[in-house]
């Protein structure tokens, strides 16, 4: 495989050359949500990187298997290993099935990663499904001297491990720091030291989701899920594992720590982060107020919302920042957005009706590379916008006669603007996200062409019929020299 793709590694904290353990196949996996709440934007974000990896692989050749999980059990509250599970307090609450809550929330979770037009994994492993794996993963690791039983619980030692490998070499943590300032908790709890990490939890009478281990009737630990599904879907040693920066401590770390108790090496070649959202320059939080959930963008309802902003609005914002820079959230930074993928999606619309000229006199030479180069440096997205932007202005300019083009060059704008807007970034205009098709655009244009011969016949019932009738459906056409133009 030609390419030079270069990723910035969170473990080696440098900028690598992707090179597959075994090209062309690429093993992805990415957390994914823990399914006891409707989606928000902290979901949007690891899940539009990962998407843009995840297309950007297989535009490059690869072929990627692509897991993301399904958090349904063992994920506690304050991502602690003492507390309620977060599922089934939910069910508590709710007084349902926990089971219910988590196709509730999957399904609300996966319609809104549709608007987002973000693709499928190829495997959405549930944690609950996969017990078996997580028992026998966690025998692995007290097989091999880094696990104790306490009181029906099995603990990850870190002390011990930390001894023969690494434990914070993800996250930067100093764990003799961490030791020696945890040492003062020691004999609170029945783990050894509060460092250690639950890897099999005996559960409390009350605890409602439980299953059969040679230890006790329990539950996994939140960790435990990701090395289990991980190694059984993409092998001992796979290549990208990525997810949002707020998993790297502990979830990330227990992760590697696992993987080297049990198997002796490291299972991930490359691991990815993307940066954070703030919300007004403040930490999104249930706390705080600011948590707006996906579907309040949607609606506009929200009280730190002027209006409701599309999932494509949404979409291009993210896009709009580096995937390891911060994005800060706010109204007014998302009507710029919503303005800029306007123009974008307009000058999109103009240049498949431009007609060619016998001579160019604009430059479109240089635009591929220039947006694969971006891609090449660590998913730049929004270096590939900014080159989408600098070539609307010249099909702009050759839509309002004051420059040219040639045939080959347009067919070759025509072709860059399809494999970057819509293939990689994976941009949609309203129409087609509103579930809008091909065959849709087609068909209003179908109808403004009887209006231009209507028009021309002089035949002006028509004419006014079809104008006066698409736009009381909500269309705004414009009729421009070579014809018209129309937008929902
Ligand atoms: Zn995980």
């Amino acid at each position: 495989m030609e390419h030079k793709l270069v990723i910035y590694n969170t473990l080696t904290r440098k900028k690598e050359q992707f090179i597959p353990i075994h090209s062309p196949n690429v093993g992805l996996y990415v957390c994914g949500p823990t399914v006891y709440g409707d989606p928000h934007l902290g979901h949007a974000r690891p899940a539009i990187t990962f998407d843009i990896l995840f297309r950007y692989l297989k535009y490059l050749g690869y072929k990627v298997r692509y897991v993301r999980n399904i958090t349904d059990v063992g994920h506690l509250e304050n991502d602690a290993d003492e507390g309620e599970d977060k599922i089934a307090k939910k069910a508590r609450l709710d007084q349902v099935e926990p089971m219910e809550v988590v196709q509730y929330y999957t399904n609300r979770y996966h319609k809104a990663m549709e608007a987002l037009n973000v693709l499928p994994p190829s495997i959405e492993p549930h944690a609950s499904g996969h017990i078996i794996e997580q028992i026998e993963f966690t025998d692995k690791i007290l097989k091999a001297g880094y696990a104790y039983e306490s009181e029906g619980s099995i603990y990850f030692d870190v002390e011990k491990y930390n001894k023969d490998h690494h434990y914070g070499k993800l996250s930067g943590r100093n764990i003799d720091e961490m030791l020696e300032t945890t040492r003062e908790l020691e004999g609170q709890t029945e783990k050894k030291r509060s460092v250690d990490f639950a890897l099999w939890k005996k559960a409390a009478p009350e605890h409602i989701m439980r299953w059969n281990s040679p230890w006790s009737v329990g539950f996994p630990g939140w960790h435990m899920e990701c090395s289990a599904m991980g190694t059984k879907y993409l092998g001992e040693e796979f290549d990208i594992h990525g997810g949002g920066m707020d998993l790297m401590f502990p979830h990330h770390e227990c992760e590697i720590a696992q993987s080297n108790a049990a198997l002796g090496k490291d299972t991930v070649k490359y691991w990815m982060h993307n940066n954070m959202i703030t919300i007004n320059g403040q930490k999104m939080g249930k706390s705080l107020g600011n948590f707006i959930t996906l579907e309040e963008f949607f609606t506009g309802q929200h009280k730190l919302l002027t209006k409701a902003f599309s999932a494509m609005t949404i979409r291009f914002f993210i896009l709009q920042a580096h995937y390891r820079s911060t994005v800060d959230f706010s109204s007014e930074a998302l009507e710029a957005s919503e303005k800029g993928l306007e123009r974008m999606m307009e000058g999109y619309v103009r240049l498949q009706k431009l007609s060619p000229s016998e001579t160019s006199t604009v430059e479109v030479k240089g635009l591929r590379e220039k947006c694969v180069a971006a891609m090449n440096d660590d998913l730049n997205t929004p270096m590939v916008i900014s080159a989408l932007f600098d070539a609307l202005r010249a099909i702009n300019l050759v839509h309002d006669g004051k420059e040219t083009i040639i045939a080959d060059d347009l067919k070759e704008l025509q072709s860059v603007f399809d494999l970057f807007l819509y293939g990689l970034l994976g941009l949609q205009s309203e129409s087609d996200a509103s579930g809008g098709t091909e065959a849709y655009q087609k068909a209003v244009d179908l109808l403004l062409n009887i209006r231009l011969e209507a028009k021309k016949n002089k035949d002006w019932t028509t004419s006014d019929k079809i104008r006066n009738e698409l736009t009381a459906l909500g269309f705004e056409i414009k009729d421009t020299k070579d014809g018209f133009e129309w937008k929902l």
